[in-house]
């Protein structure tokens, strides 16, 4: 038997100081996950469980170019630090989390924030604002032998201009809050990534512009937006 096409190629990320390859499983995000950026999207900030919403595999970005969305008059960033899972888990502990993490990256969650709009208003589905085609780039993954999630700077740039500036440790829910939560979920496995929400401080690119996104000890991340 044989495939009718060509089946999709998995998306691969870079590791930093290894010649292996990371073949991404699934991208999940963590919704409002910084208290001063629920605020400024009008949210009341409570410590509820966390919420979460994919992307797919088209939407990886591992290039020097972003594409612009198509359908949207407001294409928002959002830097996210991200964790990427070596281990399998299902309802596993806090204490036991930490055993899933290979290491961690860079992540930008691109969002057609008048879609997303439209959609909370509505109570629809977030799909088109946040699954959308090259819309998450990543950077190489640092292995968690050589990075311990403290209160590391994540920062982000846009044409040289400082628009997020936070701590990890801002973060309502710690990392293994958020992967203990959510293997209560999912049968976590190799592969899955997770982006893990964003500081304050999101707004709008236009094409041509370049968005650097850091986090200390971390590869970095830099894209220029271009039309798609
Ligand atoms: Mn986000």
């Amino acid at each position: 038997m044989t495939d009718l096409f060509a089946p999709p190629i998995q998306p691969r990320l870079s590791i930093v100081g290894r010649t292996e390859l990371f073949p991404i499983h699934r991208i999940f995000c963590v919704g409002r996950n910084y208290a001063a950026h629920a605020a400024e999207m009008g949210h009341d900030i409570v410590r509820e469980a966390p919420f979460y919403f994919t992307k797919s595999h088209h939407a990886v970005e591992t290039g020097l170019a972003l594409p612009y969305a198509p359908g949207t008059d407001s294409y928002h960033f959002e830097f996210e630090f991200a964790i990427a899972l070596g281990e399998p888990g299902h309802r596993v502990s806090q204490e036991a989390a930490p055993g899933l993490i290979f290491g961690y990256l860079c992540a930008l969650d691109m969002t057609r924030r008048d879609l997303q709009s439209a959609a909370k208003k509505k109570s629809l589905p977030w799909d088109t604002a946040k699954d959308v085609e090259g819309s998450c780039a990543l950077s190489a993954i640092t292995p968690s032998e050589a990075f311990t999630p403290s209160d590391q700077s994540i920062t982000l740039r846009q044409d040289g201009e400082i628009r997020q500036s936070a701590q990890l440790s801002d973060m309502i829910w710690s990392v293994p809050e958020i992967i203990a939560h959510l293997s209560t979920l999912y049968h976590l496995r190799p592969g899955d990534i997770i982006l893990t929400g964003t500081p304050a401080g999101v707004g709008p690119v236009l094409p041509g512009q370049e968005l650097l996104g850091e986090i200390t000890g971390l590869a970095p991340l830099k894209v220029t937006v271009n039309d798609a």
